[in-house]
């Protein structure tokens, strides 16, 4: 299956400057509205707040507000949140503003169950803008948990987005699928200091005693973890992580 962007961004579209950071992470969204809605608040010229580089409707549609070279205003975030926040691609971006270095995808929907023809056109899209990043700036999104988060792991304020329901294990399952299978079974190739965030990461969740198994935290330090692996812990200690606040 094909399918094609339809660019809806005018000059009301709210987008600015990535000064000089290049798109590595996707964050994915819910519009907790009609794609009507969505459509006309992110072409609005009253709408001086927001936008979103992509939107992805229940039939399948996909549209673009803003071009991936501009950052859409997205994820709004307070400084003090970024230098606090979990998410290992936040912390490894040193208290950037995350819209700087990732595209946003809305989806149409309140609570993050998508349609088969959505889940499709937006397991399409996370693939169209790896290979977009990957042409324009030779930087590979390997479209793991890593890189390919929601807007609750951005923002404390938005907890329910993408919502309770958004289909994450289906959508990382079927991310790496198309990838190359080797890909998957050798250790991620990241920066040193992309290595110490997830050593970091896991090393907090252990003594926290939220993942009981060091060899996962010895994995990270030998920087012999695969993506698939990754992947499988990350999603287990978020999901860990949310049932305690809960
Ligand atoms: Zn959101």
């Amino acid at each position: 299956m094909s399918y094609t962007i339809k660019f809806v961004g005018n000059e009301h579209t709210n987008s600015s400057k990535r000064d000089g950071n290049v798109p590595c992470l996707i964050v994915d969204h819910i519009s907790a509205g009609s794609w009507s809605s969505l459509l006309s608040w992110f072409t609005t010229p009253n709408n001086t707040v927001s936008s979103s580089t992509f939107g992805v409707s229940k039939k399948g549609e996909i549209v673009q507000f803003v071009d991936m070279e501009r950052m859409a205003w997205a994820n709004g975030i307070d400084a003090l949140d970024i230098t606090s926040s979990k998410t290992p691609i936040v912390q490894e971006h040193k208290g950037i503003n995350p819209n700087k270095y990732s595209v946003s995808i809305e989806h149409e929907g309140t609570d993050g169950n998508l349609t088969e023809e959505q889940f499709q056109a937006t397991l399409w899209l996370h693939k169209y803008i790896r290979d977009y990043v990957k042409e324009k700036w030779g930087i590979t999104i390997q479209l793991t948990q890593y890189d390919v988060i929601g807007h609750y792991q951005v923002s404390p304020y938005k907890p329910m987005c993408p919502g309770k329901y958004f289909p994450w294990e289906r959508l990382y399952s079927e991310l790496q699928e198309k990838n190359d299978e080797d890909d998957e079974n050798m250790a991620m190739s990241l920066s040193n200091d992309a290595w110490e965030r997830i050593d970091m990461f896991l090393g907090n969740a252990y003594n926290e005693k939220i993942i009981l198994d060091w060899d996962w935290v010895q994995k990270a330090r030998d920087k012999k973890l695969t993506s698939a692996e990754f992947t499988y812990i990350q999603m287990i200690i978020n999901e860990r992580r949310k049932g305690e606040k809960i």
